[in-house]
């Protein structure tokens, strides 16, 4: 009860609250549940985000497409009139929605009417406590998540991948050093207990976050403690998958993508070092300060690349930080030096301190527009959930604005002290190569034919011999 007074006061308070973004009222029911809500600026909308704490990594490389499996299963439908039937009563009520697997959760987003925003969420409680396992369910929702993924997966595709054939750099140099499953995910040899065991253990009131930004309903809080607060929460298990192997990468490897073609691009990847002094910012801060550096170096100074720019991506606790550009095959050789000659005078001399403050003011002023409407807001939170303390988000502007030269330095004198690892990504053949290839070829085959001619034409000439003497 104290937490419906709490939301009362909140939803009195309705103008105040809505400017502070980065403060929302948070709510943990008694079953667990966290709910989050915030009063939005658009009106007569609600952007509703249902965050269920299971994703792929919760899960062995065999059993990965688990949860996304099930995602799929719970729009089956509640009765006869299955998927088609569900979809018609979200449609009646105004509301779109979708979900999404990722690595680390399962989230059903809607966005709906404000006015019919109790009987939305009713439909997605349905959906999701509800809706009936069957083998025939789970038949269609396993062909849609193998099509999803690119087809169903067969030895021949499990071959090529294994031959590191059409996979892009990023996931080659994850699968060789063990920071991701070898095979891609496949849903093929799930069953119906597997998925159940999964809602059972995890779609529990205290493994999920109720998120609703917008024109919230003044009965909401008391709804959501009569329904949602309704469910049984689950004694938490043990959580881990089993560990993937840590392996060497290779320094140094050429991926061929496609046939034929004079486009490449080059990748230097490093992992970014686990250095607890160092603020999390401090990467985000480095990785602008890189794009403009490859930007400036790549395409202003050598003209060798258009849109060169560096990215992060996370592999379970791992990170990758890349280095990249697109470039004329022939440039590769080129494009690696101008790269190299980057990353040693980084490691050597660090970051130039105007250009770091420049880049880091920037960024810091981009915050203020970066979330934008209630939508955008909703998946903010989501996307944070983490960072949620005490009524508020933390502040990213802050620590971007706490992070300093010293520490960025820091972590460019750790990331670059290991050499990296090199992926050039280019189709097998160039034009000029192929151009090469076809003289060549129609060299031969001139020559092939001449021969054949200058052979038919002796023989010929062999049986013309007796006939000419006889005459
Ligand atoms: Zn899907």
């Amino acid at each position: 009860m104290r937490f419906i007074l709490f939301a009362c006061l909140l939803l009195a308070s309705l103008p105040s609250a809505a400017l502070d973004r980065l403060q929302a009222e948070g709510y943990l029911l008694n079953n667990g549940l966290q709910l989050l809500l915030k009063p939005g600026n658009d009106r007569a909308h609600v952007a509703i985000r249902l965050v269920v704490g299971v994703g792929f990594a919760d899960f062995g490389c065999a059993d990965q497409e688990l949860p996304h499996l099930l995602e799929h299963l719970l729009f089956s439908g509640l009765d006869d009139s299955g998927e088609g039937g569900l979809e018609e009563r979200m449609q009646a009520l105004g509301g779109e929605w979708n979900a999404f697997t990722s690595d680390t959760d399962t989230t059903f987003v809607i966005e709906a009417p404000a006015r019919n925003q109790r009987k939305v969420l009713d439909l997605l409680l349905s959906a999701v406590t509800r809706t009936e396992l069957t083998e025939a369910r789970l038949d269609t929702a396993r062909r849609i998540v193998e099509r999803e993924d690119g087809g169903h997966y067969s030895h021949l595709q499990r071959w090529l991948d294994h031959q590191d054939l059409g996979k892009d750099a990023s996931n080659q140099l994850a699968v060789e050093l063990g920071l991701r499953c070898a095979d891609r995910a496949s849903a093929a040899g799930l069953t119906l207990a597997q998925v159940r065991q999964v809602r059972q253990q995890w779609y529990a009131p205290n493994n999920m976050t109720l998120i609703v930004v917008g024109e919230l309903d003044k009965l909401l809080p008391a709804y959501v403690e009569r329904t949602f607060g309704e469910l049984a929460a689950v004694t938490p298990s043990d959580r881990s998958p089993p560990a993937l192997e840590r392996r060497s990468a290779e320094r140094e490897r050429t991926l061929i993508q496609g046939w034929v073609g004079d486009a490449a691009k080059l990748h230097w990847y490093f992992l970014e070092p686990d250095v607890e002094s160092l603020p999390p910012a401090v990467w985000d801060l480095l990785q602008v300060y890189f794009d403009w550096a490859l930007y400036k170096k790549l395409r202003l100074e050598e003209g060798l690349s258009y849109g060169p720019g560096s990215q992060n991506e996370p592999f379970g606790d791992s990170t990758l930080l890349s280095l990249n550009a697109d470039l004329d095959r022939d440039d590769i050789p080129q494009a690696r030096q101008a790269v190299q000659a980057l990353t040693s005078q980084l490691h050597r001399d660090g970051l130039d301190s105007a250009t770091f403050e420049r880049l880091k003011a920037g960024v810091i002023a981009r915050q203020a527009w970066a979330i934008q409407g209630d939508s955008g807001l909703a998946d903010y939170y989501w996307g944070a959930l983490g960072d949620y303390e005490d009524g508020h988000f933390a502040d990213p502007a802050q620590a971007l604005r706490e992070v300093t030269l010293a520490q960025a330095n820091e972590a460019v004198r750790r990331l670059f002290a290991d050499p990296g690892y090199v992926r050039v990504e280019k189709p097998l053949l160039g034009y000029d190569e192929l151009a090469t290839l076809i003289t060549a070829a129609t060299v031969l085959a001139a020559l092939l034919g001449l021969a054949l001619c200058i052979a038919i034409g002796r023989r010929r000439g062999r049986r013309a011999t007796p006939m000419s003497g006889t005459k």
